[in-house]
């Protein structure tokens, strides 16, 4: 039997979740709400381009429990112009900000050629080098295959920039940042926690077919595993269909708990101290 009270009194952390969509304008704040009543005291609200960063920033600076990331999405990599860094540097400097993102590759859309995607991540990763916040990482792969060329390119780039922070014993190597909503193979997913990143866990791994992915979370170990709901998108069972919302997040936990035989208390706890130690948050 699990104790009820002990877990009502744990806080959740959701790790991504894009609060500023206009998805949320008609009762964002009875979302918040039903987030704090299920036990949610931290979320982090992601940038996808200049705007949405800003919007970001401006939600989580409203409440005390909503954090920012600033960045470029690979989707938006043709918006991203010459002056666009400098607007993302002085984004960053607000104090809610806690990371780079949302930035990555995205062959699935493939609204941009792959170079330009990689320029604008490579670009982005030096940013956050300079002012030593974390990344978190959108990769997608072509046909939403389990990996391919998106997984290769990613790894080898961010192998590149980790072994820059480590050459130049920047504390970021500690804590380079998140590979969210992970949807790659166990491959993948080992050479990321290998480079001292961690693994994002979202809605997919409750649906019926999500047996590879709790596979992976089951084999990855815990200190290396975030929780995220990505909503408005990616809603776990047995809400699939509606809109996705922070509450959510419980049953995200709940599932990694199941496949790991541990108990729910641990899950959240142990990767809420990850989360805590990732975007150095109180
Ligand atoms: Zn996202």
């Amino acid at each position: 039997m699990q104790d009820v009270k002990s877990i009502e009194n744990m806080t959740l952390t959701d790790t991504h979740c894009h609060l500023d969509f206009d998805k949320f304008d008609s009762d964002r704040q009875a979302v918040l709400d039903r987030a704090l009543q299920a036990g949610v005291g931290r979320i982090l609200i992601p940038g996808l381009n200049l705007t949405s960063s800003l919007s970001a920033i401006k939600l989580a600076h409203s409440q005390p429990i909503l954090f920012a990331a600033v960045g470029v999405h690979p989707t938006e990599a043709s918006g991203f112009e010459p002056s666009s860094l400098n607007d993302l540097r002085n984004l960053a400097r607000h104090p809610k900000v806690k990371a780079i993102g949302e930035i990555g590759l995205d062959y699935y859309w493939a609204t941009s050629p792959r170079d330009l995607q990689q320029k604008v991540l490579t670009d982005q990763l030096s940013l956050a080098a300079e002012l030593q916040l974390p990344v978190v990482i959108h990769f997608r792969e072509k046909g939403d295959e389990p990996t391919g060329d998106c997984a290769v390119d990613l790894i080898q780039i961010l192998e590149k920039w980790v072994s820059g922070l480590r050459r130049t014993k920047s504390s970021l190597a500690k804590r380079p940042g998140v590979l969210h909503s992970f949807s790659g193979n166990r491959e993948t997913a080992q050479a990321a926690v290998k480079l001292g990143f961690f693994v994002g866990v979202a809605g997919p791994i409750t649906y019926k077919n999500g047996q590879p992915r709790q596979e992976l979370v089951a084999a990855l170990p815990l200190d290396r595993i975030l929780i995220e709901t990505d909503s408005p998108f990616q809603t776990p069972h047995p809400h699939r269909g509606k809109r996705n919302e922070p509450a959510y997040v419980r049953l995200i936990a709940d599932k990694i708990a199941f496949v790991r035989f541990c108990t729910i208390e641990q899950v959240i706890s142990t990767t809420g101290e990850n989360a805590r130690r990732l975007f150095d948050w109180e």
